[in-house]
């Protein structure tokens, strides 16, 4: 492990509370950016019935919203119609209709903007249910698989700590932070650990630390974890990661190179783990170290 690992002490109220001190909507006219986008999107997010929201319990309950009043002007007219709500919910539609039958995982999905965790001109595909590109050689997470990892590793239970290897561009990560009580999410390559920090700033997730390290290694002085997603295929499951699993605990894991399967290992006692193979999958590779 890299002994500088990073660990991104959330909640963000730092960064939030520099964004509320600084005049975020400036009377002067200014192109769309991405973080208006963010703000727009949350703010919508805000209006999301509670009804639907995952976790729907208060204390669970993690919609994303800034902590500011968005202007009614700036909110409404420029939304793009790739992007809006109603194509995130018909891409939620899609992937129930693919077999995820999780209500709590859908409202999840339905919640965090997925087009906010993409480059500004990939974002109109963001709801298509595809993984796509984020740089690094590596992508964001099909919609579908992700939804079906959390469900398989949720089972219908209750999440308290949750660990996921390779936070990417952090969108999974803002998943699980609806439906855990507290998520950790590791990723090896820094710029990626960065923007995942950067798109995950302008929505406050109070429950969610994001490490730089590798993630192979697990994250010992958080563990024992109720669940672990790994978003990337090793050859097998790194031990670490069965270690720190808590008994009763559900690892969930693309394994293989070329060909993969997902593989859902439970921790039935101190040194007893089951492994159930479940449907085929592809996903970028598990690798060791931090770059
Ligand atoms: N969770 C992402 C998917 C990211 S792709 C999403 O929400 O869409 C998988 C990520 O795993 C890549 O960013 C890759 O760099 C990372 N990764 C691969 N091996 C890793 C390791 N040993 N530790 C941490 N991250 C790793």
């Amino acid at each position: 492990m890299n002994d500088k690992q990073r660990s991104f002490p959330l909640p963000l109220s730092s960064v939030v509370d520099k964004a509320k001190k600084s005049p975020v909507f400036a009377p002067v006219a200014t192109p769309q950016t991405a973080t208006q986008n963010a703000a727009q999107s949350a703010a919508r997010l805000a209006s999301v019935p509670a009804s639907a929201r995952p976790g729907a319990t208060p204390s669970k309950s993690h919609a994303y919203a800034l902590d500011r009043a968005q202007p009614v002007a700036a909110a409404a007219p420029r939304q793009n119609p790739l992007v809006s709500d109603a194509v995130r919910r018909a891409m939620v539609q899609r992937v129930a209709r693919q077999g995820v039958k999780d209500a709590l995982v859908l409202g999840a999905l339905e919640t965090v903007p997925r087009h906010l965790f993409m480059e500004e001109a990939l974002a109109s595909q963001a709801y298509i249910d595809a993984s796509l590109p984020i740089g690094h050689h590596q992508t964001i997470s099909q919609p579908y698989i992700v939804a079906r990892m959390i469900e398989v590793m949720r089972n219908g239970g209750e999440l308290r700590r949750v660990l996921e290897i390779g936070t990417g561009c952090g969108y999974q990560a803002a998943v699980l932070s609806c439906l855990a009580q507290e998520v950790y999410s590791i990723e090896r390559i820094k710029s990626l650990h960065e923007l995942a920090k950067a798109n995950l700033r302008p929505l406050r997730v109070p429950n969610l630390r994001l490490h730089y390290g590798d993630g192979m290694l697990g994250l010992p002085q958080a563990a024992p974890f109720d669940g672990i997603i790994l978003a990337a295929a090793g050859l097998e499951v790194p031990q670490a990661l069965l270690d720190q699993l808590a008994i009763g605990g559900r690892l969930v894991a693309p394994v293989g190179a070329r060909a993969q399967h997902l593989e859902l290992v439970t921790r039935l006692g101190k040194a007893e783990w089951r492994r159930d193979t479940l449907e085929d999958c592809h996903f970028v590779p598990l690798r060791p170290g931090t770059v």
